[in-house]
């Protein structure tokens, strides 16, 4: 036998209730460990290169030799122990032809009500001065989507803006028409939008719910924290107006549950404080949060102090959010959530996101991009509605972020749930979409190593979490 290494990029090891268990990286697979198995992984703690004479040495008496070869079998098998081989095929290169559309963003308006200071649309204007989407050119968007999803049998209708409410003669339009063309497809269509809520009313949230939309509120906390960024054009702060119109949303919304998606900026790092008030006394059934780590708006960006304690107060209300689970209950901490969804179903991310690939933008004028967060960017668009997907490009785009050979995510230990991070947040802070999110990589991977110790303890101490709180979500989408 030639001496054996560890492969430490490829295993992650958690403890409950005095177990031993071992987080597979490459399948993202939970595996418990037996006493031998468990004792071999503590052998390269000691050692970092071990020979035959080393195993005997620690095991002889200890252990039968051969559970101790199948033991060790089983770890060089799943490419967690190394013997010199290659025991486990990488991502094979792949060439990326067809786009499978499950999701179109439709820009309805490149103008806002608003005017939050951290704002990072690069083509915000007043809503009166906005470039709105025309009908035609959303028409060819949802024939885009159906056309290329055309094996999917559900479909989802984003409509982004600036502020999307403020084009509703466009999003009813649309609305009429893709419910029409799906049920002569018999498939089904989702709407979902994010609204600043300022215009809302009774009868356009009655509208929304017959229609079943998806309703997230931009909202960052209570009053003194929303009002720091959230302003009016003229300077006023929004969170009178806006804790208004979300009760009467939250006091009429039937069809599925209302999320509020805060961004945190510079100083603004008491997540603990924010989810209690927009859960517990406005009465959002979920709050995702979102830092500001790159881009021009340069004094709200999240650095160095403000980032890790941030990370540090992320990870206090996911100690409650575990709690909660254990005790089967979701206490609506989206991003928590998301991550417990993603090691659930075994996640395992060759790119970062959907974007480009069963999710296209498409902004005012009809150009397609990667994402929302790219309309009105200099990135090159990858096709138009009216001329289709420039699926060259795009494959190619696609095709280098697959390429990670030589860079630090190749090896790196959550590199199957992070992927290069965001391309917009690389964009962004780097200029170039393609490059990893290197800014908080420490902070990422300490993030998903507390996830998977806690999804860890969720399962062990009450797996029917999962059943009862993962999957019906799933079902809703
Ligand atoms: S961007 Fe950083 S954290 Fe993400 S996979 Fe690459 S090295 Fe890992
Ligand atoms: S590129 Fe970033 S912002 Fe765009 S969909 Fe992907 S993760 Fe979201």
């Amino acid at each position: 036998m030639s001496a054996l290494t560890l492969v430490p990029h490829n295993l992650h090891r958690v403890a409950v209730d005095g177990r031993r268990m071992m987080f597979h990286i490459p399948t993202s697979g939970l595996f418990a460990l037996d006493e031998v198995s468990g004792d071999i992984l503590d052998l390269f703690d000691d050692l970092p290169s071990v020979t035959t004479d080393d195993v005997r040495r620690r095991f002889d008496g200890r252990h039968p030799a051969d559970a101790v070869v199948v033991a060790l079998e089983e770890l060089i098998t799943l490419d967690v122990v190394s013997d010199g081989r290659a025991a486990w095929p990488g991502r094979k290169p792949v060439k990326i032809e067809n786009f499978p559309l499950s999701t179109i963003v439709l820009n309805t308006n490149t103008g806002c009500n608003l005017s939050c200071g951290y704002c990072y649309k690069e083509d915000l204007e007043t809503p009166a001065r906005g470039d709105k989407m025309s009908f035609e050119t959303a028409r060819q968007g949802v024939e885009l989507l159906l056309a290329e999803g055309a094996q999917r049998g559900r479909f989802n209708i984003v409509f982004f803006g600036g502020e999307p409410l403020s084009n509703m003669a466009l999003i009813r339009e649309v609305v009429a028409y893709a419910e029409g063309r799906a049920a002569e497809l018999s498939k089904q269509v989702d709407f979902t939008l994010t609204t600043n809520a300022t215009l809302l009313d009774a009868a356009l949230i009655d509208w929304f719910d017959d229609h079943r939309f998806g309703l997230t509120v931009s909202m960052d906390g209570p009053k003194a924290i929303h009002d720091r960024n959230r302003r009016t054009v003229g300077g006023k702060g929004t969170y009178d107006t806006v804790a208004a119109k979300v009760g009467l949303l939250l006091s009429r919304y039937r069809s599925r549950p209302v999320g509020a998606r805060v961004t945190l900026t510079a100083g603004v790092t008491d997540v603990a404080t924010i989810w209690d008030h927009l859960i517990n006394e406005l009465g959002f059934h979920e709050v995702g949060f979102s830092p500001v780590t790159s881009g021009e708006a340069d004094p709200f960006k999240l650095n160095g102090d403000d980032l890790a304690e941030l990370f540090a107060n992320m990870k206090a209300l996911a100690e409650r959010y575990t709690d909660a689970a254990i005790a089967g209950r979701n206490i609506g901490f989206s991003n928590m959530h998301q991550l417990m969804t993603d090691l659930s179903e075994g996640m395992s991310k060759a790119l970062p996101c959907g974007a480009g690939l069963g999710l296209l933008a498409v902004d005012t004028r009809g150009g397609l991009n990667l994402c929302h967060r790219f309309t009105g960017s200099d990135v090159p668009l990858f096709g138009t509605v009216a001329e289709g997907i420039a699926k060259d490009r795009l494959g190619q785009f696609l095709e280098s972020r697959l390429d990670r050979a030589g860079e630090t995510c190749d090896t790196c230990r959550i590199r199957n749930l992070c992927s290069g991070g965001c391309y917009h947040e690389s964009y962004a802070r780097y200029h170039d979409p393609h490059h990893p999110t290197y800014h908080y990589c420490d902070l990422m991977r300490d993030w998903v190593d507390y996830g998977i110790a806690a999804y860890a303890r969720i399962r062990a101490r009450n797996p029917a979490f999962f059943t009862d709180h993962l999957e019906p979500r799933r079902a809703m989408k």
